[in-house]
């Protein structure tokens, strides 16, 4: 439902801690939140008495887009007092949150595939916001022992024609480190040898301990103002989160761009929250120097607490509110049996065990690290601490038994590829010379593969392709003198070519060019053995999920989207019905009596089918898997797509259901064990598989009305939803016949097949397992 943007991007990782936390609360649990991202202190009463009072002078209708002047004003003059910057009014737009004017900011500022630099551990919200943008996000980390500021030399390295601006949060949210002014004239001097823009976030400029002197990027010199973007607001300062009020000060066409983005998005930021944030920025300001003294006491506090834990370390921050631990040293220990293996893990379990909630590191790019924030009590943070340090030390070494990693393989092609199913021999001629050319003898995989009776040989140069193929097939024998009858040549790296299947029917040649996931070569590989076994009239081959129940099979066919796979491992759980085939399972007549041979030797099942049969988890961990999620962000569950009480969140290293993308080679024999593996049985029913609320869950179909089903390739109840482009001739999108005359065997073969199999029509959207099974044992019993 929701666009592939939004799916990619992740809710604030803070926000989301918060809400946990504040959840825990409501059910009761005394939680200590060290997630917060905003001070602790209240609005200053002058701010509060102006928004009042703007409310009771009716200053409660739109104002300019920009701002009002009167607050544009007190920017200009505030900027001007602390800093020595001038900025006239054009230069100055006043935003809805600072969070509001970085969007405004790169809406304005990016062109699609321009680069911004963004220096890790950086504040969640800048690589979206870019990407939004459609800005290309280059992150640069840092490293502590550098204070976590980026070098000159690194930002150097960074920039490339693309460049367009980089991001500067000093001080910085989440390390707290801040730049001294010649560490910040240093990185101008690269600045000023490129052309590129700094985005200079400046939020928690006023927060600074130790005496530190706090200097804006734009004070650097005239020339390196006009490269300048400088965000601020009143959120941090002023504890005025809340009101949500950010201002941007840069070149004026710049402003002007903003303002017209803005035009159409916020209009101007609320009026009461202007007319508040002008009193706060005019008004007395000891409130921020009583709000920092407090802040350096209990930053002070809390680094003397962290630093004294065993095997944690914590740089001092010399800006904002967090403090950075590094607890990397925590993540081979364990507690009560569970590993705590990523800064995600660590912080579920001091929400859950410890009840205090902090920020992983990870949310921020920085996985060792975790995130605590000081904007909150002494005594809160007191007793956050005390339990944080209790919980720390009850983590204990994990055993030598550490269990064995996931054995899964990332592919850089994860779609199905465009197949040409007909190619000419002078084409697949040349495509023979091109592909073998380029597998240098020391780079060829090469594997003879017994399909049905079919001697397969694959040749390539992907270890990974290799590698699934003779775990897939049964092996045919590789002494010399054996001709294959098919050839698959899957050559991956060759330059200037899409992702592309191709097939020739003459000479039973397949190609695969620069494609390194598995399941187009399996397909190509059914489906040569297909178009050889049918045009020999020995076998006919079907795509569907096949049971045996006494002694006989059930096949279930039908598109995705029609619950096939919930409804074959529902029928499965009743032990009487035994597995034979998940996808795809080839038909011989003997007499006229169909004999169904199942042809893998391993099953190549999607990770997600876990959610049909969670009992499969632990048996995908012993098998070989291919693009399993191993990172949050590539999450594509639209059911629990980075919801509450994820696994990756817990400490998983991985997640059968986030990817649909995932692929498991599984042996079937696992399923229960051999016994409950049927290689071979004659097929006795076939259900094609609908899925609508109304019509009746069974329904007898006739041949004719059947096959017209099959080769329209259109389930009825699911065409709509489904579109022409899913509609696959038979279901099958491994059958590479495309000709006319090719079709008509096909079709022939299913008509053959029906007279002896009955055949009927599943409605998934009102029948159940049972309906099913019903047809099946009654008519066995
Ligand atoms: N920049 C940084 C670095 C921040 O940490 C935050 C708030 N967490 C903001 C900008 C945005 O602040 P606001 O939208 O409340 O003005």
């Amino acid at each position: 439902m929701v666009s592939e943007k939004a799916n990619q991007i992740g809710a604030s990782p803070t926000l989301k801690i918060s809400a946990k936390a504040k959840a825990m609360r409501a059910e009761g649990i005394d939680v200590v939140d060290l997630s917060v991202g905003e001070p602790d202190f209240p609005t200053p009463e002058n701010a509060k008495a102006a928004g009042i009072k703007a409310i009771q002078d009716n200053i409660t209708k739109y104002t300019e887009n920009e701002g009002l002047p009167a607050l544009k004003k007190a920017i200009i003059d505030r900027l001007r007092e602390d800093h020595g910057l001038s900025y006239t009014p054009a230069e100055v737009i006043v935003s809805a949150g600072a969070k509001s004017s970085l969007f405004h900011l790169f809406q304005a500022l990016i062109n699609e595939g321009e680069e911004v630099i963004i220096p890790a551990p950086y504040w969640v919200t800048y690589p979206y916001s870019v990407a939004l943008a459609k800005g290309q996000p280059v992150i640069v980390p840092t490293r502590e022992e550098d204070g976590f500021l980026l070098t000159p030399e690194s930002l150097k390295a960074a920039i490339t024609p693309a460049t367009k601006a980089l991001i500067l949060n000093n001080p910085s949210n989440p390390t707290g480190a801040a730049y001294t002014r010649s560490q910040l004239e240093a990185l101008a001097e690269v600045v000023r040898g490129e052309d590129i823009f700094v985005v200079a976030d400046e939020i928690y400029g006023k927060l600074v301990y130790d005496g530190f002197l706090f200097t804006p990027f734009a004070a650097l010199g005239e020339d390196i103002k006009k490269k300048t973007i400088l965000i601020d607001g009143v959120s941090k300062s002023y504890s005025m989160t809340g009101w949500r009020i950010g201002y941007t000060a840069g070149p004026a066409p710049l402003i002007g761009a903003m303002a017209k983005i803005q035009s159409h998005t916020t209009s101007n930021a609320c009026s009461i929250s202007q007319m508040a944030s002008l009193e706060a920025l005019r008004g007395p300001q000891h409130g921020v120097s009583r709000m920092v003294t407090e802040f350096q006491r209990r930053r002070n506090y809390c680094l003397m607490r962290l630093q004294s834990v065993p095997g944690l370390s914590c740089f001092k921050p010399q800006g904002a509110f967090y403090l950075f631990p590094n607890v990397s040293s925590f993540f081979d220990k364990e507690f009560q049996g569970v590993r705590m293996r990523n800064s995600y893990g660590l912080s579920y379990y001091l929400l859950k065990e410890a009840r205090v909630a902090i920020v992983p590191g990870d949310a921020f790019a920085a996985d060792d690290y975790i995130r605590i924030s000081y904007a909150t009590s002494l005594e809160n943070l007191e007793k956050g601490l005390d339990r944080i340090v209790t919980a720390l030390a009850q983590l204990r070494p994990s055993p030598k038994t550490k269990r064995a990693a996931l054995q899964n393989t990332l592919t850089r092609v994860r779609k199905a590829v465009p197949v040409e199913p007909s190619i000419t021999v002078p084409l697949r001629d040349a495509l023979l010379a091109e592909m073998e050319s380029r597998l240098g003898p020391s780079h060829v995989y090469e594997w003879n593969a017994n399909i049905h009776g079919v001697i397969v040989q694959l040749r390539t140069n992907v270890p990974h392709l290799y590698d699934f193929w003779m775990e897939n097939w049964y092996p045919a024998q590789l002494e010399g003198g054996l001709e294959p009858h098919g050839i698959i040549l899957a050559v991956d790296g060759i330059p200037g070519r899409e992702p592309r299947a191709f097939f020739n029917s003459e000479t039973r040649t397949g190609f695969l060019v620069n494609t390194d996931a598995y399941g187009p070569l399996r397909s190509l590989a059914l489906g040569l053995v297909m178009d050889t076994t049918e045009r020999m009239l020995l076998s006919h081959g079907l795509r569907g999920m096949a049971a045996e129940f006494d002694g006989r099979l059930l096949t279930l066919v039908g598109p995705p989207g029609t619950r096939k796979t919930e409804l074959f491992f529902e029928l499965l759980q009743d032990k009487r019905f035994r597995i034979h085939s998940a996808d795809q399972f080839f038909v011989r007549f003997t007499g006229n009596a169909p004999l169904a041979d199942c042809v893998e030797r391993k099953f190549f099942l999607p990770a997600a089918t876990v959610e049909a049969l969670p009992a499969l988890a632990p048996l995908f961990d012993g098998s070989k898997c291919e693009n399993v999620a191993v990172r949050k962000e590539d999450c594509r569950d639209a059911e629990c797509l980075r919801g509450e009480d994820c696994r990756l969140d817990r400490g998983s290293l991985y997640c059968y259901k986030a990817s649909q993308e995932a692929q498991v080679l599984l042996d079937p024999n696992w399923i229960g064990g051999p016994a409950a593996h049927s290689k071979k049985a004659p097929l006795h029913w076939v259900f094609l598989l609908r899925l609508d609320p109304t019509s009746p869950a069974l329904a007898e179909l006739d041949r004719e009305e059947a096959l017209r089903i099959l080769e329209s390739g259109e389930s009825p109840g699911l065409k709509k939803s489904l579109g022409p482009a899913r509609s696959q001739p038979y279901f099958n999108p491994h059958l590479l016949a495309s000709s006319p005359e090719r079709m008509e065997l096909h079709k022939n073969l299913w008509r053959r097949l029906l007279q002896s199999a009955a055949v009927y029509l599943f409605n998934s959207g009102t029948g159940k397992a049972s309906d099913l099974k019903k047809i099946v044992t009654g008519a066995a019993e």
